[in-house]
């Protein structure tokens, strides 16, 4: 590895152990329980709010938080390579069902992004300054009701008014909702263009205190008493003229110049989530027995461990492949998908055998082995379908495209 990426690893794990842990350690009542996690109405409540603001905070003053946000805009501009060992990294150190080490950094989807690059210069002049210290943060609204893997078929619009844009719709999913000081929406400006899938489809930028924007719900998955994503919508939501993000009716390649990079951060946090896991089980194995003897010495075990490591080496490789690909200037489309894929379902694979490693041990809160299993349940979903990635990955490869 290279060596800054080497000092830089060191210097966000030393802030993390001596920042963040502490924060986490003297609220451990917060992280405990649902009951105290969640509000009543399924939202991060108020003092896990202000910690994760903390976190950030006090991340981008020493310097972590906006590094792999653009340059133009005041970010590190630190390129795929970091941004793959960076957050796979933290996840291998930190494991699953933590959120306040993760907030150290500016997640690609709902923190200061290439995104901001394309905001007019008034809309920059508003919410940066605030958006790059880590006080306010944002959401990605693309997903619709009716409008998932198929984005081309949203129904949200945005109307021209003598003042600027009028915004009617609904999204669905949409995570860090039920937070977020701002939404980047994509709704239609052209219909005859988006039918035929050739634009007409528009970013905007909308403050979540515009009259009219509504958080309707939060989606609670997996039996939880909250979430982090929601149902929000759009009524008669008045933007002025500068709200437009990029150019008129060219909204839909913006929002995918993100995904590359969206998607190499799923491979790594699912290669990071692993390899926590992958420690435990192996640890486990060593001084857990039965029958005199330490489990790790039944062939029924420790082929599982090695199964685990097999694939955790494949993953870290072709994910590793793709970061430099895209550090070279490469698309690297059909590879990233490759990756996500695979890292995605391994992860899922690694998480079903550690816990079957550390038989009912592994099925306990404490052992938080489950939130792992959750976390790559969801990105086998979210950005990029497994189904839509192998869709795209068949038709490249049946068109003659080879890694
Ligand atoms: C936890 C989470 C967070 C999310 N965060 C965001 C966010 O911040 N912003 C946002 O805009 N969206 C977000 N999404 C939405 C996500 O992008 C969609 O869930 C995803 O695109 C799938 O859409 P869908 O759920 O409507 O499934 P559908 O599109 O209804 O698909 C249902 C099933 O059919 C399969 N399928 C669909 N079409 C095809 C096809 N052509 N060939 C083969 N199989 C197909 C799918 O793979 C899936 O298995 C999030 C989703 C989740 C679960």
């Amino acid at each position: 590895m290279d060596t800054d990426i080497q000092d830089l690893l060191n210097g966000l794990s030393d802030f993390v152990d001596a920042v963040v842990v502490p924060l986490e350690n003297g609220n451990a009542h917060l992280f405990d329980h649902g009951r105290n996690f969640y509000a009543p109405n399924g939202a991060y409540s108020e003092p896990v709010r202000k910690l994760l603001r903390e976190v950030r905070e006090r991340s981008a003053e020493a310097g972590y938080y906006t590094m792999f946000a653009p340059q133009d805009i005041g970010g590190g501009g630190l390129g795929p390579m970091a941004l793959y060992e960076v957050w796979r990294h933290l996840h291998a150190r930190y494991g699953p069902g933590r959120i306040l080490p993760y907030a150290s950094v500016a997640h690609w989807s709902y923190a200061p992004s290439v995104l901001c690059s394309y905001l007019t210069p008034t809309a920059k002049e508003r919410m940066l300054p605030a958006y790059l210290a880590g006080t306010t943060t944002s959401c990605f609204g693309m997903s619709e009701p009716d409008a998932g893997t198929d984005a081309w078929a949203m129904t949200t619009t945005a109307r021209r008014t003598d003042e600027g844009w009028v915004i009617n719709g609904t999204k669905q999913w949409i995570t860090n909702a039920p937070e977020a000081d701002w939404v980047f929406v994509w709704a239609v400006t052209d219909d005859e263009l988006r039918r035929a899938r050739k634009g007409g489809i528009s970013c905007f930028l909308v403050p979540t205190s515009a009259p009219g924007f509504a958080v309707d719900s939060v989606i609670k998955l997996f039996g939880q008493a909250g979430g982090h994503e929601g149902i929000i919508s759009f009524t008669d939501v008045h933007v002025p003229e500068d709200a437009l993000v990029g150019e008129l009716h060219k909204g839909f390649p913006l929002a995918m110049a993100g995904v590359s990079t969206g998607r190499l951060y799923n491979a790594a946090r699912c290669v990071g989530m692993a390899m926590w896991a992958l420690d435990r089980a192996a640890a486990y194995a060593a001084e857990r027995s039965t029958f005199g003897r330490p489990i790790a010495q039944y062939q029924g075990v420790s082929f599982q461990i090695a199964d685990c490591a097999v694939e955790i080496y494949a993953g870290d490789a072709m994910s590793r492949d793709c970061a430099a690909r895209l550090e070279a200037g490469e698309p690297a489309h059909t590879e990233v998908a490759m990756a996500k894929v695979f890292t995605t379902e391994m992860c899922s694979r690694v998480y079903e055998r550690c816990m079957q490693v550390h038989g009912g041990m592994g099925l306990t809160n404490e052992m938080r082995l489950y939130d792992g299993w959750h976390t790559a349940r969801i990105v086998r979903i979210a950005d990029g379908s497994a189904e839509i990635l192998r869709r795209n990955i068949a038709k490249a490869t049946i068109g003659g495209h080879r890694p």
